[in-house]
């Protein structure tokens, strides 16, 4: 089988694109096919990522495929990956353009669609002023009245975590609240409010939040708002691929499986980013993708000389 590329890079966000520069640095021969949905679009800037705080996330991108040029042996494709199977020494993968693309190793960085709870008003609102994680957005809206919508004790703990950002912070728990004696004292020892009525939808001019509406009729002023999310693959394509899914997780509900190498149960199928990660966020992407990427050289370099293969264990360090 003629495998055209030393590595296709499935999804071009932060993963993609930082493992697209290792393995460009490393003269690895690597398809970079991007469907142009990284998850953080709606957001104004990215929050917490040494070198770029606070950049719009378009930039960041941007700034990557640039720097991505300066490497002739990789490729920039806008496209989407269907489907694909593993055959002989490599992989074969369908495009949606209905051309089909050969490598020997592929990396799987496509990131995960976040679900937000179906209230009217957050999907417009949605990485502005509704937010999912306060270590992203909390500093932009610090000192602001805050509110969370969750229930149980997740609520209570993510209530008493944005205490950080903000001394006016309620928790909507959008019916009853049925909260263990001990989490209500402790809401109460940090000041934080509860509303129990069930929540009908935000009000504001644009991504702005002014007040939240209850369906009593009542609401409550309220400048941001932390909800919960749930993490799930955007399409099968790990699945078509032979990858196992990770066991479910309160948020990452199925991560596709990887050992400490990124390599997931199908050998030379890697995984890095979102799709892989349970702490998702775009350092550790950046993070996730390089390091993938190395194990990816190391393990082309394993089978090329007759080496134990990374996903065997006994891979090396970088
Ligand atoms: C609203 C919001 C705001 C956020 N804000 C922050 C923040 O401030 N700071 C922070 O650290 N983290 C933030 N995050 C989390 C962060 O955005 C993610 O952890 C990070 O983007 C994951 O990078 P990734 O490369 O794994 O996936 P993504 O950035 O989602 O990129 C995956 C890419 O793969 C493409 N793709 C998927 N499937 C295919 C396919 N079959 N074929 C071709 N292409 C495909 C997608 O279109 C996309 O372009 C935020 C998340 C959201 C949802």
């Amino acid at each position: 089988m003629d495998t055209t590329w030393d590595c296709i890079v499935v999804g071009g966000g932060a993963a993609g694109l930082s493992a697209a520069l290792v393995l460009g640095r490393a003269r690895q021969r690597t398809l970079v096919i991007d469907a142009g949905n990284q998850s953080n679009q709606s957001a104004a800037g990215i929050g917490g990522l040494l070198g770029h705080d606070g950049r719009p996330p378009a930039a960041f991108y941007a700034a990557g495929r640039e720097e991505l040029a300066a490497y002739p042996t990789v490729e920039l494709r806008s496209g989407e990956v269907l489907g694909g199977e593993r055959r002989d020494a490599g992989f074969v993968l369908d495009l949606a353009d209905g051309s089909r693309e050969v490598a020997a190793r592929v990396l799987l960085a496509t990131g995960m669609d976040y679900h937000f709870p179906e209230l009217p008003g957050i999907a417009e609102r949605w990485g502005r002023s509704v937010f999912h994680c306060p270590f992203c957005h909390g500093w932009e809206v610090r000192d602001q009245t805050l509110a969370v919508l969750d229930r149980g004790a997740r609520g209570v703990q993510r209530a008493l975590l944005l205490r950080f950002w903000s001394d006016d912070v309620t928790l909507l728990t959008d019916g009853p609240a049925e909260l263990e004696a001990e989490d209500a004292a402790r809401l109460r020892a940090a000041r934080v409010a509860l509303d129990e009525r069930p929540v009908a939808g935000l009000r504001g001019a644009d991504s702005a939040l002014e007040a939240v509406a209850f369906a009593d009729g009542g609401e409550r002023r309220c400048s941001a708002l932390l909800v919960p999310v749930t993490l799930h693959q955007r399409s099968a394509l790990a699945e078509k691929l032979g990858a196992s899914a990770a066991d479910p997780g309160p948020v990452v509900v199925d991560a596709v499986e990887v050992d400490p190498k990124f390599q997931t149960s199908m050998p030379g199928l890697f995984a890095a980013g979102d799709v892989s990660a349970q702490m998702p966020s775009v350092a550790n992407a950046v993070a996730a993708g390089s390091t993938a990427a190395a194990m990816i050289v190391h393990d082309s370099m394993a089978e090329a000389h007759g080496l134990t293969p990374v996903g065997t264990g006994s891979g090396s360090a970088r």
